[in-house]
């Protein structure tokens, strides 16, 4: 019991330390994270992903794009009036697999 509770403060303490001065390479976890995520959610939906990635100040943001122009983009640190995986990809099927859709 008390580990659990000790556990479960570290892991509040570490995503408040994340979330206020994330290190590089917590911040390339989360990319990888979401990622991870967005590629098992595009490609239950019959897309094929080629990625570019890019920073901006400190945050990092990925972006998949299928050959049939549906994309997901992946944010580290999203604005408050976005979410950190959203687009096409990941919420409609590939039109260029018909067997999927
Ligand atoms: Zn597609």
């Amino acid at each position: 019991m008390y580990t659990v509770v000790w556990e479960t403060n570290i892991a509040a303490v570490l995503e408040t330390a994340i979330r206020e001065k994330p290190t590089r390479e917590a911040t390339e976890l989360e990319l990888t994270r979401l990622m991870t995520i967005a590629v098992d959610a595009a490609t239950k939906r019959g897309h094929a992903l080629l990625w570019e990635s890019w920073t901006n100040d400190g945050a990092w943001a990925s972006r998949g794009t299928c050959e049939c122009g549906a994309w997901v983009q992946c944010e580290t640190r999203p604005a408050p009036n976005s979410i950190d995986i959203g687009g096409p990809a990941v919420a409609v099927g590939c039109p260029l697999r018909k067997d999927l859709s």
